[in-house]
């Protein structure tokens, strides 16, 4: 039963759209059970921001480090064995230090700025840092055009990052304005139209999903597809595991729920994983679900959810 369902994993193409940290995880799982030439992860570029003349792509280093195997299990951000004598130092010479830049991180954001400036596309950096991090694994930013989110809080229009890590994100958010014109990169568009399975990863549905599907025309080919798409849900026990999900639901005016999360999706997707803490709560849902245990404490808890979640996608599809 097993090699039979890996024999046929093996045969298709799946496409994992992803912020940071749920996405990261998920997309960790997805790794160990789909053949590298076979996974596409699509991650978001919104939260990607300039700081101290370094381009900084927080969700991409995110799944970067984590699919590398390098990355700081106690934050989920940033590097494991990290030290910080480059942040100190440029705060105690008045340098911005509210955003945490780790030496070791540092290096990525060098590198990544230096080949951004010779007229690299940011697809090409970051298959360029995916190979020194033995990366098989295809990891590709959404968009090769910059396109910041922007947060409207009940006062003023914040930058994400200003918002997220600044502010910790506490002002209350009335709106996220997402750029307009912001185009797939033709790398994106290829693994979309070959998708057998799309996975919307367990990432924050407003500000790291919507702005992948933003980036047209992603969403229009998602919703296109003959085959299974399935989202796992971020929410559990009506709390974000991490960040401000559900503190955004409540302020947009949704409960904090699983279900929300599916009505949310809507028509995009046709099964939702949704956790056992939450059963029963999505069953009225027009799409197919499953009752999981969808919290990702460890590396087997990943590959065993992202199994479920193959198993489930072909089930629908059938
Ligand atoms: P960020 O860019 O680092 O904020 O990352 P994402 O948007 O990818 O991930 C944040 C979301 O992941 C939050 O809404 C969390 O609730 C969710 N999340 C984190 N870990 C887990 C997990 O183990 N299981 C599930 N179901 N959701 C998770
Ligand atoms: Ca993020």
């Amino acid at each position: 039963m097993r090699s039979d369902f890996l024999e046929q994993i093996a045969t298709l193409d799946v496409v994992c759209l992803a912020g940071g940290v749920g996405g990261a995880k998920l997309a960790e799982g997805l790794a160990q059970v789909v053949p590298p030439e076979r996974l596409t992860v699509i991650v978001n570029t919104g939260d990607d921001f300039q700081h101290l003349g370094l381009t900084v792509c927080p969700d991409l280093d995110t799944v970067l480090y984590t699919l590398g195997g390098v990355a700081n299990p106690e934050t989920g951000w940033g590097r494991v064995g990290e030290s910080w004598k480059t942040i100190k130092e440029t705060d105690r010479l008045g340098g911005a230090a509210w955003f945490k830049l780790g030496d070791l991180d540092l290096a990525t954001h060098l590198v990544r700025s230096q080949l951004l400036a010779e007229g690299q596309t940011l697809t090409a950096v970051t298959r360029h840092l995916c190979i020194h991090f033995d990366i098989q694994v295809q990891l590709l930013p959404m968009s090769d055009q910059p396109a910041p989110t922007m947060i409207a809080s009940e006062e003023e229009l914040l930058p994400f990052q200003i918002w997220f890590v600044r502010e910790r994100w506490q002002p209350a958010v009335r709106e996220v304005c997402l750029p307009q014109d912001v185009r797939a990169t033709p790398q994106v568009m290829h693994a979309l139209e070959y998708a057998d399975i799309v996975v919307l990863a367990p990432s924050n549905p407003f500000v790291s999903i919507d702005p992948i599907l933003h980036a047209y025309p992603i969403r229009e080919m998602i919703m296109d597809l003959p085959r299974a798409v399935v989202a796992v849900s971020p929410i559990i026990g009506g709390k974000a595991v991490k960040g401000p999900a559900a503190k955004m639901m409540a302020e947009l005016g949704m409960s904090a729920s699983s279900k929300s999360v599916a009505r949310y999706y809507g028509e995009l997707i046709d099964g939702f994983i949704y956790d056992q803490q939450d059963a029963g709560q999505c069953d009225n849902l027009a799409c197919s679900t499953l009752i999981s245990d969808t919290l990702m404490v460890d590396a087997k808890s990943r590959v065993r959810l992202a199994t479920e979640l193959l198993q489930f996608a072909l089930s629908i599809a059938e």
